[in-house]
């Protein structure tokens, strides 16, 4: 269901107070991950640990849902839908690698823009789950819902870099990547050509991470969606939404949302198959001598007949009132309505109704 383990106290493990910033979090990420590196020697399972407290606190959206997890229940995510950013379980350490280690190993500067972790990320699928009323599935519906995304930052155009930044040239080279120096020796004023010092030759400062997002290159967002429920649909059932889960990062696409049904409600009602049963109460000198009852169906009350010398818990089938879809003939796949007498036996009897029990028994 989540991508978190609730059991886990990721703030210990990362050393961080319950109210620590993003930054604070990262930085102690960072030092951490430095010490435990396989790489460097460190302990691969502690490393392991460390990644995983840190893929979530460092995640606002999957951060709230950890701590309301956390502080006993689902409280926030009540009212039909729970919130998103359920999908996608899988841990990519390169992100990670790409989002804070730039400055790391990648030989100083916030070199996030060059190499590997440039690439762009699709995003993680969303699950939502929507509750829908029985009659509701029963007859298919159109539902409108909220829920939260993330989306390509729209100030940094979902690159995570501060535009200005990008844009930025070397002053003290011009752009040029060399700079020259000028030294008075003894035969006169020399002047050598170097590597600027300012960029190292690039021409252009090191680009710093957007404000906005972070360097995340993702910000949050409320989507409102509607989507169509189709007749006959189950409780536990998908409807994918292609395109509408989590953009990834460095303008990677969209995962897809996909919406999980609840059908509730629906008292009377069972389904079995793709059979509609209701129970419907039967005056016994019905069963006995045949007639007819109303009986509740979703798509509005409807008359059944019964038969005479109905026996309680038989059943009584109606054709073409049940779930699916509706055709001709043999091509007709809709369930049946299943109609399942209670007969209704009377409790205190009058004078006269006596009397005549009394002789039915003596006819037998
Ligand atoms: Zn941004
Ligand atoms: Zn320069």
């Amino acid at each position: 269901m989540f991508d978190f383990d609730p059991n886990k106290n990721y703030y210990e493990i990362l050393g961080v107070d319950e109210n620590a910033s993003e930054d604070e979090i990262k930085k102690a990420f960072r030092k951490l991950a430095v010490k435990h590196h396989p790489d460097r020697g460190g302990d691969q399972e502690e490393f392991k640990k460390i990644n995983e407290a840190y893929q979530i606190l460092s995640d606002n959206q999957k951060r709230q849902q950890y701590d309301q997890v956390r502080k006993g229940g689902m409280g926030g995510m009540g009212g039909g839908f729970g919130g998103g950013g359920m999908g996608g379980t899988t841990f990519d350490v390169e992100d990670i690698f790409g989002d804070v280690f730039g400055d790391i190993f990648g030989g100083g500067g916030f070199s996030r823009g060059r190499g590997a972790s440039k690439r762009p990320r699709r995003g993680e699928d969303i699950v939502v789950s929507l509750e829908v009323d029985f009659k509701e599935a029963y007859k298919g519906v159109s539902k409108e819902f909220k829920y939260k995304r993330n989306v390509h930052c729209d100030v940094c155009d979902g690159t995570g870099v501060d535009k200005e930044s990008q844009k930025t040239t070397c002053s003290t080279c011009g752009g040029r990547g060399a700079v020259i120096q000028t030294q008075k020796t003894p035969f006169g004023v020399m002047q050598s050509q170097t590597v600027c010092p300012d960029c190292r030759g690039e021409g252009s400062k090191d680009s710093k991470p957007c404000t906005n997002c972070g360097g995340r290159s993702l910000t949050s967002k409320e989507e409102k969606i509607k989507v169509d429920i189709p007749s006959g649909i189950r409780s536990g059932e998908h409807l994918k939404v292609p395109g509408m889960g989590n953009y990834g990062i460095n303008q990677g696409p969209a995962g897809d949302l996909y919406v999980k049904v609840n059908i509730k409600g629906g008292s009377g009602f069972k389904r079995e198959g793709d059979n509609l049963v209701v129970e419907v109460e039967v005056p016994y000198y019905d069963a006995v001598l045949g007639g007819e009852v109303e009986v509740d169906h979703p798509d509005g009350k409807t008359t059944v007949k019964i038969p005479k010398g109905t026996q309680p818990g038989e059943r009584i089938s109606v054709s073409g009132k049940g779930f699916g879809q509706g055709g001709f003939g043999i091509w007709n796949k809709k369930g049946d309505m299943i109609v399942v007498p209670k007969i209704k036996l009377p409790k205190k009897l009058t004078k006269e109704q006596q009397d005549l029990f009394k002789k039915l028994k003596e006819i037998g």
